[in-house]
């Protein structure tokens, strides 16, 4: 006998019908012996039109009342919920979050679960009780019991959650989809379903995924060891498994941590290679990468960024005892990357840089606040350590810096964001597992960001931080981050250009708002290019093996895509091109994976 959880979202429960279906399947699982936890979204579009009632009635409503106000619609599908079940002859209770007792934080509209008792859910599971519980809200605290609701689709997190506090053998989402798809079919009518994704190539594909998961329940997932299955409400199935680590000693205690940052990475055995003054045309990244990976040389790092005028700079970083092979390769096809658009400046030219380390902070908390990169620039700017290459990715940010200096930079981090642990030459410890696994399991296409550029920024400690923390201050997520790897030196001051993607919607407003602060600090134009779009693979088998990113490249080369900004983690590389050629992109990357199937899928609008 089994403890399983089960989570139905708003549309499984959209109407009495189907909810007297998911009853069904309740009472089906409890009937085969299992104790059973159901967690439930409100019905259908029930949240969307409390909200809208709410701005009915005020423009700007009190986040406490919103709670009080959105709380109500779980508290409609938990009592259905049970009343079905017990017409079919299941026993059954429903419970809201104070009733449970799921204590949160006290932030409204967006509180993050602290700690949830189980002795009421398991004193009726005893009782053969199935347990209906209300998802998306708990108390902040237990004298007051002021609701609080996690934020819109919360209830992922709540079910998931509650399966970590109770140790249950799994946790089932049931869904409106049949489970996780390689990329989104409305795009890519060839998009297949998956069988299973690890819990961090999930928190990568955050935009692919995100509906249909929400990235704090695999955030839970991933640190408390839970299995985890999305799977269809209508069919039999099997879903997708998200799969995480086994469960550690991990405490409950402040379940949902509230920290954006869990973990800190460093290696400390990399070299730089960069090669300067390279064409901006469709093809390039394609060849030399290609090159690369002919000779079996694997590459960690990767970015491109834009320029002015018409040629671009590609860095790249490998392990330290592949360098003299990687430098040979990239010295030999430098005067065939000959630009010929301005044959005045002349061929590529190719930058060593020994000892280096790159240095990440990760964690799913940073999607969607921002401050988190711009608080790692503040601290290392603060312990003098200068930036060489910045690249993000959606859980992970990692600089490149002296290695040198590696160690004092890993001490200011740990500080600054509280980490006691810190993981010592990850990326070959990941390359032994990845050896198993795909290279690339999903293919993500974004078409909601622009991309600034400030030129000539100050090379030196605490211009990153300076800009970034500008951006937070304003509230504008950044996505990309990108450092130019040339150098102009003007007035005896070294300067770089750096490149980043915003939110569309803030794209205006915030390139005004850094054009008066370049005028302070002496910065170049602020470049705005609203038509971009981003495509990523994500994987965890590309750690280690050589060749993933030249396909990527080559896949859009023989489209005549030309890539824009390269940036990379250890399990995803994302490329931004010109937003007409988007879906093209993501339809070319998914074929030439060898993702495509014949099955069809159609996605709920
Ligand atoms: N009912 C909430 C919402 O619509 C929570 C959820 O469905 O996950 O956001
Ligand atoms: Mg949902």
């Amino acid at each position: 006998m089994a403890l399983i959880v089960q989570k139905y979202g708003g549309s499984s429960v959209g109407s009495v019908e189907r909810i007297q279906a998911v009853a069904q399947r309740v009472s089906k699982t409890a009937k085969a012996g299992n104790s059973v936890v159901v967690v439930v979204s409100a019905m259908g579009k029930t949240t969307d039109g409390l909200v809208k009632l709410a701005h009915d009635i005020s423009s700007k409503p009190c986040r406490r009342e919103m709670d009080m106000l959105l709380s109500t619609g779980e508290q409609v599908s938990i009592a259905l919920l049970s009343m079905a079940l017990k017409e079919l002859g299941q026993d059954a209770i429903s419970l809201t979050g104070a009733q449970v007792g799921i204590t949160t934080e006290s932030e409204h509209t967006r509180a993050r679960i602290l700690g949830i008792t189980t002795q009421r859910i398991e004193r009726h599971l005893k009782e053969e009780k199935v347990v209906v519980i209300a998802g998306f809200q708990g108390v902040a605290s237990r004298e007051e019991l002021e609701i609080t609701t996690l934020g819109r689709g919360g209830s992922d997190t709540s079910a998931v959650a509650i399966a970590a506090a109770l140790w249950a053998s799994c946790c089932e989402i049931y869904t409106d989809v049949p489970g996780i798809l390689t990329t989104d079919p409305r795009i890519v009518p060839q998009a297949q379903l998956m069988d299973k994704i690890t819990c961090d190539e999930m928190l990568e594909l955050a935009s692919l995924g995100a509906k249909v998961l929400h990235p704090r329940a695999v955030e839970i997932a991933r640190n408390y060891g839970v299995p985890l299955v999305v799977r269809s409400s209508w069919t039999e199935q099997a879903g997708t498994w998200v799969t995480a680590p086994e469960r550690g000693g991990r405490s409950l205690i402040n379940l949902e941590i509230a920290r954006p940052v869990d973990g800190i990475e460093c290696d400390d055995s990399q070299a730089k290679i960069a090669l300067l003054r390279v064409p901006d045309s469709p093809g390039i990244a394609a060849r030399l990468f290609g090159e690369i990976a002919h000779q079996e040389v694997d590459v960690d790092l990767i970015i491109q960024s834009i320029h002015e005028g018409n040629s671009n700079d590609i860095a790249f970083t490998v392990m330290t005892p592949i360098l003299k092979k990687a430098e040979a390769v990239a010295s030999a096809i430098a005067p065939v990357l000959r630009n010929d658009q301005s044959p005045e400046t002349g061929e590529a030219e190719v930058m060593i840089q020994e000892n280096i380390a790159k240095v990440s902070i990760v964690g799913a908390g940073m999607i969607g606040r921002p401050g988190v990169a711009a608080q790692m620039f503040a601290a290392l700017s603060e312990a003098g350590v200068n930036i060489q290459m910045i690249s993000t990715s959606e859980v992970k940010v990692s600089c490149v810096i002296n290695a040198a200096e590696c160690n004092k930079a890993v001490e200011v981090l740990q500080k600054a964001f509280e980490i006691d642990n810190v993981k010592d030459n990850i990326t070959q410890n990941k390359a032994k597992v990845s050896a198993l696994l795909p290279p690339v399991c999903g293919v993500a296409l974004d078409m909601k960001q622009s991309r600034l550029a400030i030129r000539r920024v100050q090379d030196r400690p605490g211009t990153a931080a300076k800009v970034f923390g500008l951006l937070a201050k304003h509230n504008v997520s950044v996505d990309m981050i990108i450092q130019s790897q040339r150098c102009r030196v003007i007035d005896n001051i070294p300067t770089r250009d750096i490149a980043f993607t915003i939110p569309r919607a803030d794209a205006e407003a915030t390139q005004k708002m850094l054009q008066n602060a370049a005028k302070e600090y002496g910065w170049g134009e602020v470049v705005l290019d609203k038509a971009i779009a981003k495509v990523s693979i994500v994987g965890a088998g590309m750690v280690g093996q050589p060749g993933i990113a030249a396909k990527m490249f080559a896949a859009l080369a023989e489209c005549r895509i030309n890539i824009q900004m390269i940036t990379t983690s250890e399990i995803k590389i994302s490329c931004v091109v010109d937003e007409n050629q988007g879906k093209k992109a993501l339809q070319v990357i998914h074929e030439a994976f060898g993702l495509s199937g014949d099955e069809i899928f159609v996605i709920p609008a």
